[in-house]
């Protein structure tokens, strides 16, 4: 039975799941056993996984990520998830496993009523063009079938490579570049004909309210999970983000 003060609906993205993070991935197995199954519903925007080489992949971490998110949807709880720039090879066995279903990176979801548009983020940062580029690549079915054709050991090797040359452009790029795009921002909204968007990626978490076309607007930004989870919870009336609050 669950409980009837549900928590609303839980967002979260960029918990960069790692074996060098054991507390990360124990908080968010603790998150999965605890609130996440009080929760309306429990959307991932991305990024759960610091490095994702392809559901053929045996290690023990993606394992234990599926059960912990098979316990939620057992307990009654529908799982959403979108893939991010570090987890974009996650594929419909591996979402079969966690029992959770996959979600266009951009899709519009009835939130307690208001529409919002839901992301991870990466395409709103138009002024990095060097990820642009580096994104085009990746996300293209024919390099992702031939990558996936490849031994996981020489798809581990490549994973490191990719996010060495990823920290070095994140620390070498101007700040400015790495955030969000105003007018994409506002072109996203527009294209979807929503007033609210929900994502993650920059790592820069806040609830951010304009005006857009004369109407009030809404961007919020999910944290990371570097030190501690960062965690949306929505409902009818309010959006929390990790103590952050608003009506
Ligand atoms: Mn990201």
């Amino acid at each position: 039975m669950r409980s009837t003060d549900a928590v609303g609906t839980l967002f979260v993205s960029d918990l960069h799941l790692d074996d060098a993070r054991p507390h990360i991935v124990a908080s968010f197995e603790r998150f999965c056993a605890g609130e996440a199954r009080e929760a309306d519903a429990l959307y991932v925007l991305g990024d759960l996984f610091e490095a994702y080489l392809g559901d053929d992949d045996d290690a023990a971490l993606n394992a234990r990520v599926a059960a912990a998110l098979r316990g939620v949807a057992d307990a009654g709880v529908p799982v959403h998830f979108i893939v991010g720039n570090r987890d974009f090879l996650l594929g419909e066995d591996y979402a079969r496993r966690c029992a959770m279903d996959l979600l266009d990176d951009g899709t519009v979801i009835d939130l307690h009523g208001t529409p919002t548009l839901i992301l991870h983020g990466d395409v709103l940062c138009t002024d990095d063009a060097a990820y642009l580029a580096f994104r085009e690549q990746v996300r293209d079915q024919a390099w992702q079938r031939a990558f996936l054709a490849r031994p996981l050991a020489e798809r581990r090797a490549f994973a490191a490579q990719a996010r060495d040359a990823s920290r070095a452009h994140t620390s070498s790029a101007d700040m400015a570049i790495m955030d969000v795009n105003r007018h994409a921002v506002e072109s996203a909204l527009r294209d979807a004909g929503v007033t609210r968007m929900i994502h993650g990626h920059t790592h820069r978490p806040a609830i951010h309210d304009f005006t857009l076309d004369g109407q009030t607007a809404r961007r919020i930004v999910l944290g990371d999970w570097y030190e501690q989870g960062s965690v949306l919870r929505v409902d009818r009336d309010t959006a929390v983000l990790s103590g952050l609050s608003t009506n």
